[in-house]
């Protein structure tokens, strides 16, 4: 192996991969990526992998249209000789109070305005979609059919490949555990092997790990790590061809190609970098899905699984270069829709090192939005 890179990318999951593959596609060819277990083994191999366009917020709404266009085709886009596993079933959004149905109409006009197709349906309209749907004690529901889910690990896969493919090197079971600096700048990055790799750009894309990274040169990232637990089911015929979402209730289920369902409700703990299962999880999560849709009673759990959320105070990710250790990017704070919205942040993280345009502003991601009080609220997230 080198000893010295163009850049360096810290983490291989979508984040990463995809950063790594778009400076590649940018002509920087000369790229390692360091990823301290195997792609995918942080939360982009345990996320729901939903991908949905209905946001309240422009930002994120647009963040995600405009991945939704690269995930319809990125088996072509990095030249990925397998499915990534799109279904594009739409996602069934289902307001439980007065002010949710309230904000839900508010979010439409956000969406529609950017051209995605969502619209409201009224309690019949939304179980001709599900006819299952339980909506006892629902106001009305959004629907988008262009939103849907993926594949994590193939997603993933298709830019480490794409990316090796034009020059990068992967570098699994390795971790960063140190970063050097000289007169201000990022000179590389030590690995726990006791290896040294220069570089004078590094970005890092540790997710929950990245504010630890950071620190190391100064940085302090308000991302805090948050358990969020997942289960799947035994696989049965195809019943539900939309995701199925809460906001009040805090719950996402959808049915995948292979007829597993997959399924989570949102904790609110306290920060921590839990990933154990729990009991508790699984109670909560079978009780608010079965009275929800109440078919799925008689499926059997076959796993459940744990991950982390990188939540920044206001669910919008950071963007940053370190202020005393130029050349040094974080980017993270993805709180829990990183997947979706990972193909369109890529873009805007290599245009901004390579130096080429884009109409998106890199500075709305910088963290000093938090010490100005400009926080980018999003209403709508689980
Ligand atoms: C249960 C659950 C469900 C979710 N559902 C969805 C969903 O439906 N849709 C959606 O858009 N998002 C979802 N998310 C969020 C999504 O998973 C993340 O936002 C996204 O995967 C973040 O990608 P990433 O590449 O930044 O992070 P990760 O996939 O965590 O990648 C970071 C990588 O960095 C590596 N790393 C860390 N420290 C070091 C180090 N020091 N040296 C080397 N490598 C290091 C880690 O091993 C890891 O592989 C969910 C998350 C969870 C936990």
């Amino acid at each position: 192996m080198k000893k010295n890179y163009e850049a360096i990318v810290i983490g291989g999951g979508i984040v990463g991969c995809a950063v790594a593959f778009e400076l590649a596609k940018r002509g920087l060819t000369d790229i390692l990526l360091i990823e301290k277990g195997y792609l995918s083994s942080g939360a982009t191999g345990r996320c729901g992998a939903g991908i949905r366009q209905q946001w309240g917020s422009k930002l994120n709404a647009r963040l995600a249209l405009e991945s939704t266009h690269i995930f319809e085709h990125l088996e072509q886009y990095t030249g990925y000789g397998q499915s990534c596993g799109l279904q594009q079933g739409g996602y069934l959004l289902v307001a439980y109070t007065e002010k949710e149905w309230a904000q839900f109409q508010e979010n439409l006009k956000v969406q529609q305005a950017l051209g995605i197709d969502a619209k409201a349906l009224d309690l019949q309209q939304a179980k001709e979609i599900v006819p299952f749907l339980n909506t006892e004690g629902m106001f009305g529901a959004t629907f988008c059919e262009k939103d849907g889910h993926a594949n994590p690990f193939h997603c993933t896969m298709a830019y480490a490949q794409g990316a090796a493919r034009m020059g990068a090197e992967i570098l699994t079971y390795t971790e960063v555990t140190g970063l050097r600096t000289q007169s201000g700048r990022i000179t590389g990055v030590e690995t726990a092997g006791g290896d040294f790799f220069g570089a004078d750009l590094v970005i890092n894309c540790a997710n929950v790990r990245a504010p630890g990274l950071a620190k190391l040169v100064g940085e302090d990232i308000p991302v805090v790590s948050e358990r969020h637990q997942a289960l799947v089911t035994e696989p049965v015929a195809p019943l539900l061809r939309s995701m199925v979402m809460s906001f009040h209730r805090s719950f996402y289920v959808q049915q995948t190609p292979h007829g597993s369902f997959v399924m989570g409700i949102g904790p609110h703990e306290e920060p921590s970098f839990n990933t154990r299962s729990s009991w508790k999880f699984l109670e909560k999560n079978c009780a608010v899905i079965c009275e929800t849709l109440p078919l799925l009673r008689k499926l059997n759990v076959v796993r459940q699984w744990a991950g982390s959320y990188d939540l920044s105070p206001d669910h919008i990710p950071v963007i940053d270069e370190a202020k005393r250790a130029k050349g040094f990017y974080s980017v993270c704070g993805f709180s829990g829709h990183g997947f979706m919205v990972a193909p369109r942040i890529a873009i805007l993280v290599a245009n901004h090192l390579t130096g080429q345009t884009d109409d998106l502003d890199i500075r709305t991601f910088s963290q000093e939005r938090y010490q100005k009080g400009v926080f980018l609220l999003e209403p709508s997230v689980v």
